[in-house]
């Protein structure tokens, strides 16, 4: 069975994306297999693929409408051992759509379960807010990877999401859990920066990653190439802490 990790902070521009993109391709790089949920109508884990939005037929938004099995959107990419299933902007209309709708909270949680077998990690990138998608891959997930960015500001809003967390745990996913906080957008030369990440190590003692991920502009330019950093630039910093990341997500799955 798979290990269903949704990586998930409401707050916008933390680097959910950027680590959802990464990190699945270091895994599958280690020869896990992976498939990669772009669930955020943004569709930037889609498009930092290099797969061409306009020209996708099936895509997330479909399976959440019922109209199409997660088999059918799920596309294989250019590297070894790593899949999609994409997202285009038609997914925030689906989600209006899905607003009255029968089982709405559970739709992602039972697609993911009917190709489970086939992956040793599900990864689901979320969008920025709380909203029917969030809460779906919170109840598909077994764990929550929690990037949050090393600025200030950075824990606002956390409480909002830890008691989302809790009450998917409380109603519906008692196994939910916090894999890790992943301090991201790391800039070694300001003290705030390395303030922020004290501030995070104590409010969440023990599950914060051993490694971090720097402010690292090749990180920021291999989206515009539709590549993983791994791709664009393997020895820079960003390609390097992702791999290390991607490790520490194996260890810590154990
Ligand atoms: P959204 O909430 O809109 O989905 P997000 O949380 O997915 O955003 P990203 O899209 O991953 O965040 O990152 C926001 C922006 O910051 C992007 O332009 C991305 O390329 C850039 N970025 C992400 N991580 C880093 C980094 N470590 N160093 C420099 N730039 C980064
Ligand atoms: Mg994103």
């Amino acid at each position: 069975m798979s290990v269903v990790i949704s990586i998930t902070n409401q707050k916008g521009g933390v680097g959910k994306t950027t680590s959802a993109v990464n990190i699945a391709y270091y895994l599958a790089k280690a020869g896990k297999k992976v498939l990669l949920v772009d669930f955020d109508p943004q569709g930037n884990a889609t498009s930092g693929l290099g797969v061409d939005k306009d020209k996708l037929n099936i895509t997330m938004s479909d399976v959440m409408l019922g109209k199409k099995l997660l088999k059918d959107t799920i596309i294989a990419t250019d590297y070894k051992n790593l899949w999609l299933a994409p997202s285009t902007p038609h997914l925030a209309n689906t989600e209006a759509e899905l607003a009255q709708a029968e089982r709405r909270f559970s739709r992602l949680k039972v697609a993911i379960e009917s190709v489970a077998n086939q992956y040793d990690f599900i990864l689901i990138d979320s969008p920025p807010s709380l909203s029917l998608l969030t809460v779906n891959g919170l109840i598909a997930a077994r764990y929550i990877l929690l990037p949050v960015q090393a600025e200030f500001y950075a824990l606002e809003g956390l409480g909002q999401l830890l008691e989302t967390m809790k009450l998917v745990r409380k109603n519906i996913n008692p196994t939910l859990d916090l894999l890790g906080v992943l301090p991201t957008m790391i800039n070694s030369r300001t003290s705030l920066s390395q303030q922020v990440y004290e501030e995070i190590k104590q409010h969440f003692p023990g599950k914060v990653f051993k490694q971090t991920i720097p402010r690292n502009i090749r990180l920021a330019e291999a989206p515009s190439y539709g590549v993983p950093i791994g791709e664009y630039d393997k020895w820079s910093k960003g390609a390097r802490a992702y791999k290390a990341v991607a490790k520490e997500v194996i260890e810590r799955v154990g």
